[in-house]
């Protein structure tokens, strides 16, 4: 606790002072952009890895980055979701799933859990869909290698889960919502983004294009994980599992299953970030 009360005061002196013009401004009220879902991990920090200032994400965070079905719950998600759409005007939802989660892990021995963490056991009963997608898909799967499937599966899960809100589904057929799916990986600080015309999470940086008039000032989060239908859980195969199981720099995919279909659709770029935030975010502070 020493440590946070001293950190109280740094804030209060350092940032404070020299951040004063947002302050004010946020304390007439906040217009964020983006609702970020992501764990509860706390390797992960969102404003951190996107580089953002505070008042710019509206985040939902929870163990597994999940958001249960319309109803299903009588939790806090869904009213957070609905606040963000209706009240704060927001139209980019990402999903940020991430490398080594201990959600995913208790999803791979989920029977394990129900009496020493039974509120655990039920929460993740919410993604069961995803538990039951990868034992029926990958049967094969392992380890590290079942692990990495589950995170990047059930991120996609959420974006289903997400389409069963009544505003969501009428902002989708507006076509004024975009929803991203995206997975943090701890030891390298990349951001992989899904790609629902190759079936792959590759780099979002990969996904910008200059026939779509994209700039330096002009970024993109990536295809919107809904601009395509999902593809037909095919399987995966072995060499992508390697491909998957080690991220790298020198990577230019990271397909989660075999291609199974393609599409035509082209994902649409979504710039709304400052040219100032989209520097800091594709190009890093340094
Ligand atoms: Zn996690």
């Amino acid at each position: 606790m020493k440590k946070l009360i001293q950190g109280l005061r740094e804030f209060h002196d350092t940032y404070v002072p020299t951040h004063r013009e947002l302050l004010d401004q946020l304390a007439h009220g906040q217009k964020p952009r983006v609702l970020f879902i992501t764990c509860s991990d706390s390797r992960i920090d969102p404003n951190l890895l996107t580089h953002t200032e505070i008042g710019e994400l509206f985040v939902i965070r929870n163990a597994g980055n999940m958001i249960p079905p319309y109803r299903a719950t009588n939790g806090g998600e869904g009213a957070a979701v609905e606040y963000a759409i209706a009240a704060l005007g927001i139209e980019h939802i990402i999903v940020c799933g991430h490398s080594h989660c201990g959600a995913m892990k208790g999803l791979m021995k989920l029977n394990q859990l129900q009496e020493g963490m039974p509120l655990v056991f039920d929460w993740l009963k919410h993604t069961e869909a995803t538990r039951r997608l990868v034992a029926e898909n990958y049967p094969d799967a392992q380890g590290e290698e079942l692990l990495e499937i589950l995170v990047a599966e059930n991120v996609l899960t959420q974006i289903e889960n997400l389409k069963t809100y009544p505003i969501i589904h009428s902002r989708l057929y507006k076509r004024t919502l975009h929803i991203y799916a995206w997975i943090y990986y701890i030891e390298t600080g990349e951001v992989w983004a899904y790609d629902p015309v190759t079936h792959s999470y590759v780099p979002p940086q990969s996904q910008l294009s200059d026939s779509e008039g994209w700039s330096e000032s002009e970024p993109s989060l990536g295809t919107p994980a809904i601009a395509c239908e999902l593809p037909q859980h095919a399987g995966l195969s072995q060499t992508a599992v390697s491909q998957q199981a080690i991220p790298t720099a020198a990577s230019t995919s990271r397909p989660v299953r075999k291609s199974s279909s393609t599409s035509s659709q082209v994902g649409i770029v979504a710039p709304w970030l400052s040219p100032q935030q989209a520097e800091r975010i594709y190009r890093g502070n340094h």
